[in-house]
């Protein structure tokens, strides 16, 4: 008999009456838990999280609320083994792989409570601005009058949950936490334990652990909305009466088909053509390729476009897949059979429009029983001429979220650009080159349409913090199909959270707000 997991809401962990949902280890096809939300009192556990716990967050100081958060780290520290286990069940993924997601999720969390805020209940914006005689005009920032409903993705349970709920809490607002069901396990473990640890507030934290149905219909104005997901979610969640109805400040993080662009050779060299392949392999095989910022499209001058397949193609035959408990196995499963099934069916569809270089769809699998598994080996395609890659629309538009690339070829910098910006918006886009004028000219260019653009030059191959690492410090979202949203950042993630208001007064009343 499986565990059946607890929703926790309006402050006490409860268990669905449905049948629920199991969730199967997609290498072994074992049962693990069940998943189930179905009859919990929505609308109480809305209104308990705006009555009872933001008042009683909102008591508490900014340097107050990241002490809650250290605590929490402390508790997911002692937990560690326990989540990485879990990781490795549910969602198939390596040791290294699963960290990204545990660890990662755990130094976000930490590098929000160790945020040097003020010990006053708002933030200032700016300067002091004189706007008549004798009287001034002041931007504060206040925690929203609201709670905040947080969607997440499969791919992040752990690191998705804490980018989200760390800028939220520090601001003083509860969170209701709705993980993507296929992975929800992980996050309920986590959040199982801090909440039990009593380190925040009851109920500062909600948990839905199953279907979406009926919790956009809660939301009120001043709530906010923040959803990571596909793009086609996202569309129905912009559409939903309730969200133009209420006015809700929604902050949308969705699809992105990424690129790496190699520059010319007269601004670039050979260090950086070896930097491009090693980090175009990372991106495709890291979580078999299930990260919002991998590298989907790879621009490489048509002069270079056999020497980087070939690079790339010796680096992928390296790749051992299989069973992620496996020593030797160093990329482990999709996250179940059916998300291989999207991956496979996205691969037959670009395969219309692109050769097929490398064929992970032939890879034999390490440790794996049965012929039914999530496995996948990588899948390399490529454009090798410029001027058709350029009106491959399919291929610059459509997210193949597995461990699947394409290498296209261009014949000058302005196509390169055009192919790039087909993409219609991303989260990065990644540069090589050893031209500093040339980078940061590209770059410029570029920046319109990425939330990021991360450079590698030959100073810092070995240091950079890679193309699809997300770090707090660094704003993480993208314009256009990316959802245009935008988290982190350090500080300015808790905006989102914050209404923005000015004060205009006299200065003897306006000084007190320091
Ligand atoms: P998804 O199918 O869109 O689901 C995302 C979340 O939305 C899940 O929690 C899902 O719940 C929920 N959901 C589904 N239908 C909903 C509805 N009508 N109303 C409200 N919520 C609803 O995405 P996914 O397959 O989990 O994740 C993969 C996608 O996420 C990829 O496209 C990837 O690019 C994107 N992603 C983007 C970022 C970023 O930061 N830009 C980061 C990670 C992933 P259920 O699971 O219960 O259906």
């Amino acid at each position: 008999m499986i565990d059946k997991l607890q929703n926790y809401v309006s402050g006490n962990w409860v268990l669905g009456s449905g049948l629920g949902t199991v969730l199967t280890d997609p290498i072994l096809g074992s049962e693990l838990v069940t998943v189930d939300s179905y009859n919990l009192d929505i609308p109480e556990a809305f209104e308990f999280a705006r009555q009872r716990v933001k008042p009683e967050l909102g008591s508490h100081s900014f340097m107050q609320r990241a002490e809650m958060l250290s605590q929490a780290v402390k508790v997911l520290q002692a937990n560690r083994d326990k989540y990485f286990d879990i990781a490795t069940k549910n969602s198939a993924t390596v040791k290294t792989d699963s960290a990204i997601d545990i660890d990662g999720g755990i130094y976000t969390l930490n590098y929000y409570a160790k945020l040097s805020l003020t010990n006053k209940q708002y933030l200032l914006d700016g300067e002091t601005t004189k706007i008549g005689k004798e009287y001034y005009a002041k931007h504060i920032l206040t925690p929203i009058d609201g709670v905040a409903l947080c969607i997440n993705a499969f791919n992040f349970p752990s690191w998705g949950l804490w980018e989200k709920v760390a800028p939220a809490i520090l601001s003083g607002v509860p969170v209701i936490v709705k993980p993507a069901t296929v992975t929800a396990w992980l996050t309920h473990a986590m959040l199982k334990d801090v909440m039990d640890a009593k380190v925040l507030p009851a109920g500062a934290i909600s948990l839905i652990c199953g279907s979406p149905d009926g919790l956009i219909e809660q939301l009120r104005p001043n709530d906010v909305l923040s959803f990571t997901g596909s793009a086609e979610t996202a569309i129905q969640i912009k559409s939903h009466p309730n969200i133009n109805r209420s006015f809700i400040r929604c902050n949308l993080e969705t699809d992105s088909i990424n690129s790496a662009l190699l520059l010319p050779d007269e601004f670039s060299n050979d260090v950086c053509l070896q930097a491009l392949c090693t980090e175009v392999v990372r991106e495709m095989t890291v979580k078999s390729g299930q990260k919002c910022t991998a590298i989907r499209r790879v621009l490489v001058p048509a002069n270079r476009f056999e020497e980087v397949v070939s690079l790339i193609q010796s680096q992928l035959k390296k790749v051992n897949v299989g069973n992620p408990r496996h020593d030797s196995v160093t990329m482990g499963g999709l996250v179940s059979l059916k998300q291989k099934k999207y991956v496979l069916e996205g691969v037959d569809f670009l395969c219309s429009h692109a050769r097929v270089l490398f064929d992970g769809r032939d890879h034999r699998y390490i440790d794996v029983p049965g012929a039914n598994s999530s496995c996948l080996g990588p899948i390399l395609l490529g454009l090798p001429e410029g001027k058709i890659a350029l009106e491959e629309d399919a291929i610059h538009q459509t997210e193949v979220f597995g461990p699947v690339s394409t290498i296209i070829a261009y014949d000058n910098l302005i196509q390169a650009y055009q192919m790039i910006k087909r993409g219609q918006g991303s989260l990065v886009v990644s540069l090589y080159g050893d031209n500093i004028h040339q980078l940061q000219a590209t770059a410029l260019t570029l920046a319109n349409c990425h939330g990021k653009v991360h450079i590698v030059s030959p100073h810092c191959v070995s240091t950079h913090t890679g193309h699809g690492n997300v770090m707090p410090q660094s704003i993480h979202g993208g314009p256009g199909r990316a959802g245009g949203g935008q988290e982190l950042g350090a500080e300015r993630a808790l905006q989102f959270y914050h209404q923005k208001s000015v004060i205009q007064a006299h200065g003897t009343v306006l000084e007190w707000f320091q």
